[in-house]
């Protein structure tokens, strides 16, 4: 199967280190976009093999981006994540409805994104 590829589109540039940081030490391949026009850009170019998606971006926001994703053949069934702040957790449902895989509410901790990575893979079973 080989190793993972899991862009992060995040704006904040301490939380895209701490990303990078955990995805490092889980041995994931890490793309890495601060706004959502460049992150789509990126997912169309490189398909990774997971999206986390900040919510709050400038420009386009997280929900628009995942809308856009869904909307778009070539790279709909790339499975997207949400990392959601304070005011958006409990906000689950909707953002099932707006298409995203699931959610991590911040202050994300390694241990809980690691797990949810490696949970997500193993549903994935194997690959077409
Ligand atoms: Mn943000």
């Amino acid at each position: 199967m080989g190793e993972k590829t899991v862009l992060v589109i995040e704006d904040n540039d301490l939380n895209l280190k701490l990303f990078n940081s955990f995805l490092q030490i889980g041995r994931y391949r890490a793309l890495n976009a601060m706004n959502a026009e460049h992150g789509i850009r990126i997912a169309k170019e490189e398909k990774p093999n997971l999206i986390l998606m900040d919510i709050q971006l400038p420009g386009m926001d997280g929900m628009s981006a995942t809308r856009l994703i869904k909307e778009d053949p070539a790279i709909k069934d790339i499975p997207v994540i949400a990392m959601t702040g304070y005011a958006q957790e409990g906000d689950g449902e909707n953002f099932r409805s707006a298409g995203f895989h699931g959610c991590l509410g911040k202050p994300i901790d390694m241990r809980n994104f690691l797990d949810t990575l490696k949970n997500l893979f193993a549903d994935e079973g194997s690959p077409e």
